[in-house]
């Protein structure tokens, strides 16, 4: 069972909270076989750096989002791991001690066609007294479908749908709409034997004001699944009807008194208190019935109904048109002369090497998200007796020094004539890149400054951009499918979801 956590990462995306240090402590004082490694998605725009290392974890590594939410920090952290399996945990559980031996039996038992675990959730409630509204709350996690406070996936079904849609800012049903697009692929999703512990947070008495946000998350999901995603995500429908009712019911009593009606002001008066009244009651009896969860089922039942229909009508206006996620591509593939330096023709000398504008930045922002990156360059001067092989390298060399690492390098030396399968238009080098660094070409992109550039890549299923230079010629600029007018405008394309 520990070749399974070998090849397992746990990613926890974190705002470095107090909880942190009880889920570390928990990890490193547990027994059984370590996981490759532990990933921790500092989602913090500033700060000083996390230093989480105590004896008993298994080794750790930190990247730093610069802020952009948990789905984002949780993409970052499978992007940059490259185990099968990824377990996420979140910054506020505590794995039981037999966790690393009971993900590596769950993740042996896994079928073939199943591409996660979840993880049993239990969430301590007081024993003394009758849980809070928030008590309550929080203990419903125990029976969802799907929270990535415990889930591992492989790590090829999230790099298939794009990993976590960026679209959904806090941790509400981004975890949802990832397991139904990975259902949708036609994977299953099982429930496994480890479990954790799931606290209830500390919070203030406007707490469940606050979360009334989601109601937005709600809209997104209903466009990008249809009206259909609740019974599929197992998530009850909730109140929302009922608050949209005792809001209409306030705004008609307030218009209603200005069109000087009165009688019918009071009668919708009436109809938003005793819709008030009902839900703080049904929020009150279960509860704990002390003065300050009295207090603040009273004042928050008045807000909640406002504020879910605000939050619900600004998703319906935010969200109106939402196209599918795709994601970030796992791989994107350069070519060398006139897309990532000046071309100098047939050029076996280093100096001459000058990187195009913003070359540099842009395969910065590239590596920050995770996305690998490689070179693809026919060299048929090789092949036409005008340079060496090692002039080439050496050229190569310089390139890697003032813009790399990169993840591949592929080179055709061939001749036009030589009827070799790896000069570009062919699909050679684009399919050896990815075979290579066990990327989908359907998940690649390359870029380039020619025709060539572009049918190498449809040809090997990757998807092609064209940034074209002053010799490119106006018909492959006509005929490319993706185009940009700078290699940088092509990157943040690429960041951006659009390729
Ligand atoms: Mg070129």
């Amino acid at each position: 069972m520990t070749a399974e956590l070998g090849q397992c990462t746990v990613v926890v995306p974190t705002i470095g909270r107090p909880s942190l240090d009880v889920l570390l402590e928990a990890l490193a004082v547990a027994t059984g076989p370590r996981p490759a490694e532990l990933v921790l998605a500092d989602d913090r725009p500033t700060g000083a750096p996390l230093v989480p290392d105590r004896p008993g974890l298994p080794p750790v590594r930190v990247v730093r989002t610069g802020g952009g939410g948990p789905a984002r920090a949780r993409n970052l952290g499978w992007r940059t791991a490259r185990t099968e399996w990824i377990a996420f945990l979140d910054d506020d559980v505590v794995p039981d001690p037999d966790w690393y031996e009971r993900l590596a039996a769950d993740l042996a038992a896994l079928p073939a066609d199943a591409a996660g675990s979840q993880g049993r959730v239990r969430v301590p409630l007081p024993a003394d007294r009758r849980p809070t509204d928030w008590e309550r709350g929080t203990a419903g996690l125990a029976t969802s479908s799907w929270i990535t406070a415990d889930l591992t996936y492989r790590r090829a079904a999230l790099a298939a749908v794009g990993g976590f849609d960026e679209r959904f800012p806090r941790a509400f049903r981004e975890d949802s709409d990832l397991a139904l697009r990975v259902m949708g692929t036609g994977a299953r999703l099982t429930r496994g034997q480890r479990s954790i512990a799931h606290p209830v947070r500390p919070v203030d008495r406007w707490v469940s004001v606050r979360v009334q946000a989601g109601n937005a998350d709600d809209v997104l999901m209903r466009r990008l699944h249809g009206p259909t995603w609740r019974e599929r995500a197992d998530a009850a429908v909730g109140r929302r009807p009922r608050h949209l009712a005792v809001t209409a019911a306030a705004v008609a009593a307030v218009g209603l008194a200005a069109a000087r009606r009165p009688r019918a002001a009071a009668l919708a008066a009436l109809a938003w208190t005793a819709g008030t009244a009902e839900f703080a009651w049904a929020r009150i009896a279960p509860g704990p019935r002390t003065g300050d969860e009295v207090a603040t089922m009273a004042l928050t039942s008045a807000a909640i109904p406002p504020l879910a229909t605000w939050h619900f009508l600004r998703g319906a206006v935010a969200h109106r048109q939402v196209p599918a996620w795709r994601g970030l591509p796992d791989l994107v593939l350069f070519d060398r002369d006139g897309t990532l330096v000046h071309d100098v023709p047939y050029n076996g000398d280093p100096d001459l090497v000058r990187p195009v504008d913003g070359a540099r930045a842009a395969l910065a922002a590239l590596r920050a998200r995770g996305v690998r990156i490689g070179l693809i360059t026919n060299q048929s001067g090789i092949g036409r007796g005008l340079l060496t092989r090692a002039q080439v390298d050496a050229v190569n060399a310089r390139v890697a020094e003032l813009l790399g690492p990169f993840d591949t390098v592929q080179l055709c030396p061939h001749a036009p004539g030589d009827g070799c399968d790896c000069r570009k238009p062919a699909p050679g080098m684009v399919k050896a890149a990815c075979a290579g660094l066990g990327v989908d070409p359907a998940r690649c992109v390359a870029i380039g400054d020619i025709a060539a550039d572009l049918g190498a890549a449809q040809a090997a299923g990757a998807v092609g951009i064209l940034v074209p230079t002053l010799v490119t010629r106006p018909e492959e600029v006509t005929a490319a499918r993706h185009r940009a007018a700078t290699l940088r405008e092509a990157v943040d394309g690429v960041l951006a979801g659009e390729w």
